[in-house]
């Protein structure tokens, strides 16, 4: 028996081999959750001019020095600037300005005054007279040019993610196209002469089961951000998955990464190390984890090949363990790991020393304590187990038994 990797091992050789891939540009809409590839610059200033932070008046702070509630400074009404108003003309002394949030502020104006704390009164040439109880230092609910960004610096670095307010910094310096990793093509396959397919809507005959992993795999895949090129189910026949296999390097839209789940073990109809094999090179195929012990990983000129053992649990560890760094990789995340924090474990969980187990637990904070309870069952094909799962709590390869209070390493799937 050949010996068992361990899961660093497998890790570290598959990132090694994994480059972030080429640039795109996509539109605002298309950006979320994209890496920015490269810096994004400002051509203007954010905000581009100095305006008004309220819907007030604007002031010359002097002429309101000596405003108090016993002896308040009047000023006359001069002039307006809605939204979007250019203001070049001179704010004369002794006077305010009716201006709105937003809007620039007449020349000599340096303080705004909100509308709320002032009162209004017309008098009889027609023209109206704003008391002012208060005095106001400079600069008070003004924004000023270049306040949050100045002309000619980054805005976005490269390596941000693109969330909602990335979008919006992106759409105010004028980046409508923001230059991206590419998301990673995956081909995704199932496996197994003993698969029927959901859409068959049968009871599966004897000895025969639905198809659980080509749908779990392309949840996965959406969730990672690749695009999938092909989804197939294939029987245990050699010629039949290297056709396929050969078929998906052909293409146009060639994958970055296939994956293949089920028949990589030691099956007498396992077929799919051995084509691995011939399209590229096996690089490894036994790892000590718990589920998932055969994993192959092999590479074929761009293209990065797993195969994932069948079992419907085994297939969605290894992904999450293996496969989902890889493709986040593709995607430019520096972070291609999953959380993990520390959480005490509210029942005991059986383990033989040997392998790595990764428990499907459900994890909560609980007031700054994250707390651990298993999902049931954690046999490889419970497909349960995987259900309500938000974590996989490890315990290590060395240890023993674990009773509850212990803690672990735990693996968040949702953060
Ligand atoms: P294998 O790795 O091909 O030996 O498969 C291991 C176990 O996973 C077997 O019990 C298979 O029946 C099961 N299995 C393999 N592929 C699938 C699939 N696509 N959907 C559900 N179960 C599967
Ligand atoms: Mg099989």
């Amino acid at each position: 028996m050949s010996t068992l990797l361990s899961v660093e091992e497998v890790q570290k050789f598959i990132l090694a081999r994994t480059t972030p891939l080429l640039w795109e540009k996509v539109t605002l809409q298309d950006a979320r959750h994209r890496v920015v590839a490269c810096h994004v610059v400002t051509d203007v200033a954010i905000p581009s001019f100095t305006n008004s932070a309220v819907d007030g008046y604007a002031v010359r702070w002097i002429d309101l020095a000596h405003a108090t509630p016993e002896l308040p400074v009047v000023l006359s009404e001069h002039g307006a600037v809605m939204a979007g108003d250019s203001a070049a003309w001179e704010l004369p002394a002794g006077s305010a300005a009716r201006v709105m949030t937003g809007a620039q502020l007449p020349i000599g104006a340096d303080a705004m005054v909100m509308v709320e704390d002032v009162n209004k009164y017309p008098v009889s040439d027609g023209s109206v007279r704003v008391e002012f109880t208060d005095s106001v230092v400079a600069g008070q609910h003004m924004r000023f040019k270049g306040e949050d960004i100045e002309a000619g610096q980054v805005a976005i670095p490269a390596g941000t993610v693109i969330r909602s307010g990335e979008v919006a910094l992106l759409a105010a310096v004028g980046c409508t196209l923001p230059t991206v990793f590419r998301r990673p093509r995956v081909a995704l396959f199932s496996t197994g002469d003993e698969i029927v397919t959901a859409e068959q809507g049968i009871l599966p005959p004897q000895g025969r089961l639905r198809n659980s992993n080509l749908p779990v795999l392309l949840a996965l895949a959406a969730d990672a951000g690749a695009e999938v090129v092909v989804a197939r189910h294939l029987p245990d026949d050699y010629d039949s998955i290297k056709d396929a296999m050969l078929d998906a390097l052909s293409a146009a839209t060639r994958p970055d990464l296939i994956v293949a789940a089920g028949g990589v073990s030691m099956g007498e109809r396992d077929y799919v190390r051995a084509v691995m094999e011939e399209l590229g090179a096996l690089s490894l195929w036994r790892v000590a984890m718990k589920p998932g012990k055969p994993v192959a990983f092999g590479e074929t000129t761009g293209t990065l090949f797993f195969g994932l053992p069948g079992n419907p649990v085994s297939v969605q560890v290894t992904w999450e363990v293996f496969v989902r760094p890889a493709l986040r990789l593709m995607c430019g995340y520096s972070d291609v790991f999953r959380r993990q924090v520390t959480a005490i474990l509210e029942e005991d969980v059986p383990h033989k020393p040997g392998r790595r187990e990764f428990v499907r637990v459900r994890v909560r904070d609980d007031g700054g304590t994250w707390r651990a309870t298993t999902t049931g069952p954690q046999g490889s094909g419970f497909l349960r187990s995987m259900v309500g799962a938000n974590g996989l709590a490890i315990v290590p390869e060395q240890n023993g038994n674990v009773t509850a209070g212990n803690a672990l390493s735990t693996m968040l799937l949702e953060a």
